[in-house]
């Protein structure tokens, strides 16, 4: 193969190789317009074209209801942690966290300058290994919305099922497990996702909002900050990521065409199951972090029994061609992201050498 790695990157991370394929093929000359995509005005036909048909094929795929909106911002998820509070939160009115790692922290920290978040539950005391029991879950009536980080990219844990939040809008961040399976997007009051892991290249972010919340806004923010001026303007308000955009359509096209959001997530289950196997059948060489009914299928954390051993695998995977193993920095330990676009054939050879490995350093 022209891939030379095995790509396990948390983000940005592995893309289809037949989509970048198509991208170079169509790099220089983009669909007879004698220029590349990244050349052509975001006002002409040709690039309304590629807009409103990832629009269209996010719509189709993710199953959107009528009454949402889908947005292409920028700033990453990043900035949706302010942007979120910023839009609904009022200076004295709560809005409640599901404190299940370091990106929820970091959304929850955003939210306080702009009203009162407080926190529904927290898994920290476990170094963030579980899913708080959605039966548990206390919030108010009159919260102005409750916010979730459906996959813990950090500490590999994945909310496999919401809870119901009633009238009160349920927020999710979805950056890294966003379109890895089918959901019901109505549950929701808003998604969003960077689109780096499971969608394309980084600089798009994808906001799902449903349109009743668009009227209930504060008004007095900056104009790019209101979800309304995206929304009234298809995103073109001003210059989107073109290529960025272009990308995203094509990764939707590719995910159509291996059968949708069904055939993916069966897809991806088996990809982290290679893995988990070989972890569980290591007698604890492999120590998985995430407890087993919260594992995430996107992001696998895992330890060795001590530094050195993990120093030592962490070098002879590259060696082998194993690419971005490494946790998070702020955790250490290993971590095998196997988003949308990974392989299976990857996730084979990465459990085949952490057999192998074992069987090496026993
Ligand atoms: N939320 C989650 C769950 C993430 O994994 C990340 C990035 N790794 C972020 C938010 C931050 O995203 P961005 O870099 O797009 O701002």
């Amino acid at each position: 193969s022209i891939r030379t790695v095995y790509n396990f990157n948390a983000g940005p991370s592995a893309l289809p190789l037949p989509v970048l394929e198509k991208a170079q093929q169509e790099l220089v000359n983009f669909r007879g317009t004698g220029m590349s995509i990244m050349e052509l005005s975001h006002r002409s036909k040709a690039y309304d074209e590629v807009h409103n048909d990832a629009i269209a094929r996010l719509r189709k795929l993710f199953s959107i209801p009528e009454n949402y909106e889908v947005l292409f911002l920028q700033g990453g998820a990043s900035l949706q942690f302010s942007m979120i509070p910023m839009n609904f939160l009022k200076p004295t009115q709560k809005a409640g966290y599901l404190m299940t790692g370091v990106w929820a922290e970091k959304a929850f920290d955003e939210a306080k300058l702009f009203g009162e978040p407080y926190e529904i539950a927290s898994t920290k005391e476990r170094n963030h290994n579980t899913i708080p029991n959605i039966k548990d879950l206390q919030y108010n009536e009159d919260d102005a919305y409750v916010h979730l980080t459906s996959n813990n990219t950090i500490y590999g844990t994945q909310w496999k099922e919401f809870p119901n939040t009633g009238n009160v809008p349920l927020v999710a961040d979805m950056s890294s497990d966003i379109m890895s399976k089918p959901i019901d997007v109505s549950k929701f009051g808003l998604i969003y996702a960077g689109a780096q892991k499971n969608l394309g290249p980084s600089g798009v972010t994808v906001v799902i909002i449903r349109k009743d919340l668009l009227e209930e806004a504060n008004s007095e923010i900056p104009t790019m900050l209101k979800y309304n001026t995206h929304a009234k303007s298809n995103s073109l308000y001003h210059t989107p990521p073109t290529f960025g955009i272009y990308m995203l359509g094509e990764v939707l096209r590719w995910i159509e065409e291996l059968g949708g959001l069904e055939v993916v997530a069966k897809q991806n289950e088996t990809k982290a199951k290679y893995i988990y196997d070989v972890i569980d059948g290591s007698n604890g060489f492999y120590i998985g972090h995430a407890e087993p009914a919260s594992r995430s299928y996107m992001n696998i954390t895992f330890r060795l029994a001590d530094e050195e051993l993990e120093k030592k695998f962490l070098a002879e995977a590259q060696e082998a061609g194993f690419v971005g193993l490494n946790g998070h920095r702020s955790v250490g330990g290993c971590r095998a992201s196997a988003y949308n676009s990974v392989p299976v054939e990857a996730c084979i050879a990465l459990s085949e050498f952490m057999t192998q490995f074992q069987e090496n350093n026993r």
